[in-house]
């Protein structure tokens, strides 16, 4: 039976990745990818040689068929993004539903699991996590200010990601909604300026103040109690 592998990658230290991960990904027919320049280079690391169909958020219904069609030729494919695993905050969702949708039982959908920031950064926070909020990106603007106010409420951690664009602006909607809340800074997860900072809203606004060049890289937040 044709198979679409949802196969999750590193999200910076090239070393994370499952060995089964590195199987599949040489066993399969074909990579549906973000950015084929981002896996050709995992690919390379690993010296596995496949052909790359991108495949992102933008994709046209075309893109979809020509899915359909090589599904339906028998042959297996895998689908991985730039960064962790697909369907988190990341493309994929739309085609596993769809494929879902068209081919019921006659492909099979196989998770592949590995990376994932969220995780990583709610097991490095020491905050509580056995249950928690994930909000993936906040909205830029509609609905945003109604997130923080449930945030400020949220009896569980509440973890979102964030760009380095918008992490001070986070921040100042934290100190005014949620200021008494323990709030931890997950950044550049398993690369080499990785860090975890900690404290309430003002305090971290302090500390990026003081350290201007860490206002870069990947986020993900955390908000406790
Ligand atoms: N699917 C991915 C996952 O499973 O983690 C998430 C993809 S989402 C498009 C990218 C966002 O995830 C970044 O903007 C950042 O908020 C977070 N992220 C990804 N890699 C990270 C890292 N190494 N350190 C901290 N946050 C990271």
């Amino acid at each position: 039976m044709p198979t679409l592998y949802i196969v999750a990658t590193p999200i910076g230290n090239l070393e994370d990745i499952t060995l089964r991960a590195i199987r599949i990904l040489g066993e399969v027919d074909a990579i549906l990818c973000e950015d084929t320049r981002v896996t050709a280079k995992l690919l390379q690391k690993y010296t596995i040689q496949k052909s790359l169909i991108s495949y992102h958020s933008h994709s046209k219904l075309s893109k979809v068929e020509k899915v359909f069609e090589l599904l339906e030729e028998g042959k297996d494919l895998a689908l991985v993004s730039d960064a962790g695993t697909p369907c988190i905050s990341d493309p994929g969702v739309m085609l596993v539903a769809q494929v879902r949708e068209h081919f019921g039982d006659t492909v099979k959908i196989v998770t592949v699991p590995g990376p994932s920031a969220v995780i990583s950064a709610l097991a490095g926070s020491g905050l509580p996590s056995s249950e928690f909020l994930f909000l993936g990106f906040l909205p830029h603007k509609k609905g945003r200010e109604t997130l923080f106010k449930e945030i400020a409420v949220s009896e569980r951690t509440v973890a979102f990601y964030e760009s380095p664009h918008r992490i001070l602006k986070a921040l100042l909607s934290l100190e005014k909604f949620a200021p008494e809340k323990k709030v931890v800074i997950a950044r550049e997860l398993t690369k080499i300026y990785e860090e975890f900072v900690s404290g309430t809203a003002t305090e971290l606004l302090a500390h990026f103040d003081a350290h201007k060049d860490s206002i870069r890289g990947e986020f993900v937040v955390l908000v406790g109690q």
